[in-house]
């Protein structure tokens, strides 16, 4: 693979975090049964594995937001909201990566309007020094560098969530340019990716 877009954390450092997650969250919710939120599409796959590594009785749940940007201080429209009440439940919200936070602490804001019993953040990658507003996050999979990172979950304009792996790269547009950096990892006609 290109020097320009490298591989930052492999299936097997992802495999064992996940793992160590899945343990650290059955020991702290032992006796409950959780809920663990999931925000549409970055999160799913985190969520798929992460939820066969909790040894408890959890649900799940969707929500998906749209983003109006930075400008709006992380103000997000619900487009999809859960199908379930949370007030009284122990919630749980599994996140892909978090970067400023300013979507997450909206989020937060709105799931806590609901009472839950308790209420707490899962995410896979911390992009800890662009944090904005304060966030206590509980589980943690790895700090992650400032660089654009993409697969697991993680999308290029809707492209590359399949990828096993995490990679990084120095611009995000990078792939679809030049599919071919990942050759052996997915099949993709020659050219641009339409
Ligand atoms: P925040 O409100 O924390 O600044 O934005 C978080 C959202 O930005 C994430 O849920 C994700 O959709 C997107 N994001 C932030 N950094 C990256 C990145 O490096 N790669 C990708 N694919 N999305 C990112």
């Amino acid at each position: 693979m290109a020097a320009d877009a490298t591989i930052l954390y492999s299936e097997d450092e992802i495999r064992r975090r996940v793992r160590d997650l899945g343990a650290a969250i059955t020991d702290a919710y032992a006796g409950r049964s959780p809920v663990l939120v999931s925000v549409l599409k970055g999160g799913i796959v985190f969520l798929a594995d992460l939820i066969r590594e909790i040894r408890l009785p959890l649900r799940v749940d969707f929500m998906s937001i749209s983003s109006y940007g930075e400008d709006a201080g992380g103000v997000v429209r619900i487009l999809k909201d859960l199908d379930a009440d949370v007030g009284g439940e122990d919630v749980l919200v599994v996140e892909d990566i978090i970067d400023t936070g300013l979507t997450l602490s909206y989020l937060l804001g709105t799931l806590r309007a609901r009472r839950p019993a308790s209420l707490e953040v899962c995410t896979l990658l911390d992009k800890s020094a662009r944090r904005i507003p304060p966030l206590d996050v509980r589980y943690r999979g790895f700090d992650c560098p400032d660089v654009f990172v993409v697969g697991y979950g993680l999308d290029v304009d809707e492209r590359f969530r399949n990828l096993p792996f995490i990679l990084a790269l120095d611009r995000p547009a990078q792939l679809l340019e030049d599919p071919g950096l990942l050759d052996g990892f997915l099949q993709v006609p020659p050219g641009p990716v339409a």
